[in-house]
Order: structure tokens, then sequence, then C-alpha cells
């Protein structure tokens, strides 16, 4: 296994259209890293460049120490899987899983040793006699799986390997390609628009948005240190509320107003957003640090009550999602599915006030989380 440097890493198209700019990462041996952000933003470009399936039109991409930009793909040690798994109909599983072994002349002995581990790791050992029209979705995305594990590539490259499987399936299949990296402990690059997905496989995700990196890290600090404004709204699922909130100072302490509502600032958070007294900025808390009234509870550090009206209830098992209006701006939160409040309801909300964070309106940056 390896690990990959990308130096300066850039695509521009034969049309002039920059894909990817700038790109900079190193990857360690055995790390899963996640490759996301909205459909454009040159994930695909990104990994196609690591392949050797598009020219790296500027800078470095090195595997292992070496140099490989000028390197064909198939000598580039690396194995694909794509969305459209692509199995040969008419081999059978193990045929299929031995076929790029058997074009590397493997011999005979070697190639059945390789594909029954492979097998036993996807646990596929009894379906190796079938063939792909035998099979459900998911075996097959395992047999693509396999093809590549038996190739013993030095780096996995995934493009949206799960994007043609329905949602229980996919559930299902993230599980395994998760125990799959533990097993392997190979180095696996993996490119998805689903930000669930990123969140449960990566080690470390870099987020991306018109072909610039917004952010790399583990997603655990993508989630509460997001970098700029995209970062927060991509990550975290309902989105994060943002509302804009006028920043001011009042008995030594910071406060933001949005409305007729002033929320006081943590003194942890205050020093940042003291050079923005007086300016409009974006306040930012997932719907999780919105805590309802019923709920407040202790351990947490809570602003000022905000009046809201629920104008959607949604149940979603043993919990439930609530939007709302505020004066000033509108509001989501998490609340239990045993709290009694449901739609029309006038209610207090408040805000976990050190999980706030705040957005310059100009740049998008973060100043404070
Ligand atoms: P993603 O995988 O994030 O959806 P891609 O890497 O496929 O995005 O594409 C990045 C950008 O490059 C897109 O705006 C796409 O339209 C553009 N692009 C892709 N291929 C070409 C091409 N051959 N010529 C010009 N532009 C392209």
């Amino acid at each position: 296994m390896a690990g990959l440097s990308l130096e300066h890493v850039g695509k521009k198209y034969p049309n002039g259209y920059e894909g990817v700019k700038d790109f900079n990462l190193e990857i360690a041996d055995k790390e899963f890293i996640i490759f996301v952000g909205p459909s454009g933003c040159g994930k695909s470009t990104t990994l196609r460049m690591i392949a050797g399936l598009e020219d790296i039109t500027s800078g470095t991409l090195k595997i292992d120490g070496k140099v490989v930009n000028d390197v064909e793909p198939k000598d580039r040690d690396i194995a694909m899987v794509f969305q459209n798994y692509a199995l040969y109909p008419h081999m059978t599983v193990y045929e299929n899983m031995a076929f790029p072994l058997r074009l590397r002349k493997v011999e005979q002995s070697e190639i059945d040793k390789i594909v029954r581990e492979a097998a036993r790791i996807l646990d596929l050992e009894k379906l190796l006699d079938r063939k792909p029209s035998a099979l459900s979705g998911g075996q097959r995305q395992r047999v693509a799986m396999g093809r590549a594990i038996a190739r013993q590539p030095k780096v996995f490259l995934m493009d949206e390997p799960l994007s043609n499987l329905d949602a229980k399936l996919r559930v299902q299949m993230r599980a395994e390609i998760s125990k799959l990296h533990d097993r392997l402990g190979a180095t696996i690059i993996y490119v998805t628009h689903d930000q669930t997905e990123a969140m449960t496989l990566g080690t470390r995700i870099v987020v991306m948005k018109d072909g610039v990196m917004q952010q790399v890290d583990t997603p655990s600090k993508l989630y509460s240190e997001p970098c700029n404004l995209f970062v927060a709204g991509f990550i975290g699922s309902p989105q994060m509320n943002f509302i804009d909130a006028t920043v001011g100072e009042a008995a030594g302490k910071i406060t933001l107003t949005f409305g007729s509502n002033t929320v006081t600032v943590p003194d942890s958070k205050a020093a940042a957003l003291k050079p923005y007294v007086g300016k409009v900025v974006i306040a930012g808390i997932r719907p999780e640090d919105v805590v309802e009234e019923h709920e407040y509870a202790e351990g947490k550090t809570l602003s000022e009550k905000i009046d809201a009206t629920v104008t959607v209830y949604e149940l979603l098992g043993s919990e439930a999602m609530i939007y709302g209006d505020v004066d000033g701006g509108q509001i989501s939160a998490h609340i239990s599915a045993t709290n009694p409040v449901r739609t029309g309801d006038a209610i207090k909300v408040a805000f976990d006030v050190d999980k706030l964070h705040v957005f310059d309106k100009d740049t998008e940056l973060a100043i404070v989380h």
C-alpha cells in the first residue's frame, strides 16, 4: 500500500474550463480519504487525474514518493471501482475476479489463492460459480470490489460506487466498505456527493466547491469547526441554521441581535467578534443545538429565550424536527418525539451558545466556532 501526494494539481480542459484549481493534499498510507461536494465541483476530475485517465495540466502527483504524472494508468498500481460496475456477463464471479490477473499472466495456482482470499473477505465464496445476472445489485457491487482487491493495488479509487444501489443496500455496502478498509489496511480515495456517506466512511474528508478545495479534516472536526459558510451548510443534515445578526457590545459582553432577539455570546467567543461590533455577520447554529423550552437541560450554556412559531412539524422516529419563524429569521430544531410541540404552536427556544458559529458576511469565512 502507499501514500500519495498532490502538489498544486490543476486541470484545465481543452475548452479553457478549469475543473480543478491548485489542489494540495498529502494522503498517508492506509488513509480512507473522501472527496465530497456538489455535482460539478471537480471530484471525479481529481480522481481521474490520480488514476491517469485524465491528464494533469499543472502540478505534481506522487505515489509512494515517485512522480507519476506521465505514468500510464495501468502502471500506476491503482484499482478503480466505478458506479457502473461493468462485470463481464458471460463470466462467472470467479472469472470476473480472476480476469485482471490472467491479463497479467499470473500463474493459475496464484490466481486461485488471490481470488479465494478476495471472495472470503467479501463473503462471496458461495457465489463464485454464478454469472452476474444471477446476483443482486449489492452482490454485483461486491464482485466489482473483489476484482479490484484481486489486483492487489497500492491504492483503491472509488467513484460513487454505491450510487446505483437502493437506500437499504447502500447502508449495508457502506458498512462493508468500512470493514473492507479495516481488513485490507488499504489506501482508499472515494468520491461521493453524499455527505452522510462521507461522514461515515472517511478518516479524512476533502470538501470541494467549484474546483477548489474548501477544507480537509476529520469528519468530527469538519462538523464542529467548518471553515466557511459553504462547508457549514454542506456538512450536516438537516442543515445548520443561518441568521443575519448585528454584533453589539453591552456591559462588557458581546451580543448578536436579530429582529427583537438578542443572544449573548460566551466569553470564549467574544474576542474574535470584537472587531465586528456594529457590523452584520451570519450566525450559525445546528438544529440539535437549538433547544426547545420543554427540553431545557442542565449542563448546556443556553442563550436568552427566543419566541418562535412552529410552521412545520416532522416526526422522524425517536426524534422530530420543527421549523419555525423567529423575529429576524427562521429556525429549525431537533426535538424529542415525546415533546408535545406541534405545528402552529407559539414556543420558546434557546441556543446552546457554546455551539454557536459566526461567519463573516463578506468573505463567508468562519470568525469563530
Ligand atoms: P464532479 O465529479 O464533482 O461532479 P467533475 O470532476 O466531473 O465534477 O467536473 C468538474 C467540472 O469540469 C464540471 O463543471 C464539468 O462540467 C467540467 N468538465 C468535466 N469534463 C469536462 C470536459 N471534458 N471539458 C470541459 N469541462 C469538463
